[in-house]
């Protein structure tokens, strides 16, 4: 049995990044930048209208009064026109938002400015090429609501970086910059394996002695939620025939994950079937609860980076805490991420129950975490063990509570993982 920092350290140290390769934008989504991406376009691309309204010369308004100014509106421009015509002294250009900056302009007046005309023109035409208009605007500015070329990045210039996470802005932001392609890393693939005789699928209704498989779509979910692509490979029973087909399947993926079949029973047969198969053992049993049984190793590979497999508690909510803990970086490394983002954020709570503390062992419990004016508070969670998965379920965290038996009362400051 090896300390919960140690098993947590050498997962660490046994994944690595997998080759990054280049993919279409829409691929890249979450995932990790491994070739910066270089602007091919000005952003702005051209001097542009920030407001609808009218374009003019700086000069003619900053000369007005009260009254405002009288102008000539000389050319409509939408989003998407182009003109050549000139915004000369006493002239404006009507324009709208995302449009070009006409020549001869520096400057836009938001059409809330329009003032009721003096003369009554064709009402159709009122604010439009070919009338005059009546702007006052008591707030301008020389070279306002124009976004001017080159403003924010240039031609040429780095505008992502490596190692960046490929989130909404980013991918936005590669579109823009002419990226259709990115050198990214690969999806996670992660193969799910649920093991047990007793196991049904979730359609069935279980008969006695048997029970639903709900560590299958709970790891689903959680890879899911990482942004890998998890593989399901159902449910095999504690047959070793049985679980070493499985098991050989699964070893193609890049991480397999199995559920029970790893403590100490009669038919934990998994770290047997796993050592058969090539797949070197490099912990088994960590001080932890729940999940002490937990099984970590890696299968060597000729043509691609090791496997890592893990064989987690077949208890729903140890299988889970044990993914966080283990699986959770694994996926993370794999997918080229930073270290600040292996694993789930910690923090500091302050209790407002009690709890306590195993005595042998580090414990997760979990509780609920709220935002007061005393900081974050958490309330831990009925919770009957490591079979119950209705305590986790709206638990915003895990009361992280070292070893030492210590009993914990309300107003106690407690670590607590934010899970997400
Ligand atoms: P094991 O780790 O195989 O000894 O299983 C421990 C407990 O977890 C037993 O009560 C199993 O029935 C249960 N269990 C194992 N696998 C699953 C699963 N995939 N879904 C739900 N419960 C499971
Ligand atoms: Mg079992």
């Amino acid at each position: 049995m090896i300390e919960l920092a140690e098993a947590i350290a050498v997962v660490e140290s046994h994944a690595r990044p997998l080759p990054p390769r280049r993919m279409r934008l829409a691929e890249a989504v979450g995932r990790t930048l491994a070739l910066p991406v270089v602007s091919d376009v000005d952003s702005p691309p051209w001097d542009r209208a920030m407001m609808d309204g009218f374009a003019v010369r700086g000069d003619d308004v900053a000369a007005a009064g009260e009254a405002g100014v009288e102008l000539d509106v000389v050319v409509d421009i939408a989003a998407g026109d182009v003109t050549g015509i000139e915004v000369r002294r006493g002239s404006c250009a009507r324009i709208m938002t995302g449009a070009p900056v006409p020549k001869g302009a520096d400057a836009v007046i938001p059409i809330e400015c329009l003032l009721p005309p003096d003369s009554a023109g064709p009402p159709a035409r009122a604010g439009h090429a070919g009338s005059r208009v009546r702007l006052r605007d008591a707030r301008f500015r020389a070279g306002q609501h124009i976004g001017r070329q080159g403003a924010a990045f240039r031609v040429g210039q780095e505008v992502l970086a490596c190692g960046m996470r490929l989130a909404a802005a980013e991918i936005g932001l590669a579109a823009e910059a002419g990226a259709t392609h990115v050198v990214a890393s690969p999806q996670v693939r992660v193969a799910i394996l649920s093991t047990g005789s007793e196991l049904v699928s979730p359609e069935a209704v279980p008969a006695f002695g048997q029970t639903r498989n709900s560590n299958g779509p709970m790891l689903f979910a959680a890879v899911k939620l990482l942004g890998g692509e998890p593989i399901p490979m159902g449910v095999a029973a504690d047959r070793p025939e049985a679980i070493r087909a499985a098991v050989a399947q699964g070893l193609a993926a890049d991480i397999l994950v199995l559920s029970g079949g790893v403590s100490a029973g009669d038919l934990d047969l998994v770290p047997e079937i796993f050592a058969r198969a090539g797949v070197e053992k490099i912990f088994h049993k960590v001080r932890l609860k729940p999940g002490k049984p937990v099984w970590f190793g890696r299968l060597e590979r000729a043509d691609s980076p090791p496997t890592l497999v893990f064989g987690l508690p077949g208890n729903p909510a140890s299988s889970l805490v044990c993914f966080e803990l283990f699986v959770r970086p694994a996926m993370r490394i794999l997918a080229g991420a930073g270290r600040d983002a292996w694993h789930l954020p910690r923090a500091k709570a302050v209790l407002t129950g009690a709890t306590k503390a195993a005595a042998d062992r580090p414990v997760y419990l979990p509780c609920r975490l709220t935002r007061s004016s005393r900081g974050l508070e958490a309330a831990p969670l009925p919770w009957t063990g490591s079979s119950d998965l209705l305590g986790l379920t709206g638990a915003g965290g895990l009361l992280s509570l070292p070893a030492g038996g210590k009993r914990y009362e309300a107003g106690d400051e407690v670590e607590v993982v934010l899970r997400d």
